[in-house]
């Protein structure tokens, strides 16, 4: 059995080898890059089951970074931020990252989030699946679960990991009350590090996505005080 590998691109040395450290000793395989473009080199050379990306590098922004490796591979990427209003970036821009953490940071946290990340994604990163389920059809919107995709009035929804799941669940019980910590037990895997306004955040940025394809009253009721709905 191989071990999984997981890439570090990181330019500040201390933390990088805290990291490196935590995750040698849980027996992972490791690669520290301290540029972006030593990176993404080392990256196409090697497929690593995982990235951790810090945004402020020397050579390029992590964000842009992000946006290259997803053009080419589905690879789970969590950010390493330095600042609040990153964290707005990397969710409002919808790069596809899986995760972020702030600093400072416990390597123990960095630890736990690649775990789970890695146990949702289902080891090193599986394109195909064995299991078919056809695509199923819920008022507007189609559920392809295998594909992991919803589309809207026949157009897909450009949809981040995090907002696909957030709309599966609702499409899994129409016109239930979700409340944001039912939603973030469900959806998210380390549910006590992330805060109700990510919640808020995705939907926001569901809503967006689904204005585009259709100008009107979206089915997403928000139910003040409480949580989000999906009536159809
Ligand atoms: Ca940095």
């Amino acid at each position: 059995m191989s071990k999984e590998t997981i890439l570090m691109i990181e330019d500040e040395r201390p933390i990088a080898e805290t990291l490196l450290y935590a995750l040698g000793r849980e027996g992972f395989g490791t690669h520290w890059s301290m540029t972006g473009a030593e990176g993404l080199a080392w990256f196409r050379g090697h497929r690593p089951s995982l990235v951790v990306l810090d945004i402020g590098l020397p050579d390029c922004n992590g964000l842009d970074l992000c946006r290259e490796i997803r053009a080419e591979s589905q690879v789970p990427i969590l950010f390493l931020s330095a600042r609040a209003e990153e964290v707005d970036r990397i969710i409002g821009l919808e790069l596809g990252g899986d995760d972020y953490v702030t600093k400072p940071f416990s390597p123990r946290e960095v630890v736990a989030r690649i775990r789970s990340i890695l146990r949702r994604v289902g080891g090193p990163h599986s394109e195909s699946d064995a299991s078919e389920e056809p695509p199923q059809a819920i008022g507007p919107f189609v559920e392809d679960k295998e594909k992991m995709r919803i589309s809207y009035y026949g157009e897909a929804l450009d949809l981040s990991r995090y907002e696909y799941r957030l709309l599966s669940l609702f499409l899994g019980r129409p016109g239930k009350v979700f409340s944001r910590e039912e939603i973030l037990s469900r959806a998210w895997e380390e549910p006590e590090m992330t805060m109700d306004r990510t919640v808020d955040a995705h939907i926001k940025s569901i809503r967006k996505k689904m204005r585009a394809i259709r100008d009107e009253d979206d089915p997403i009721r928000t139910v003040r005080g409480v949580g989000y709905a999906l009536e159809l």
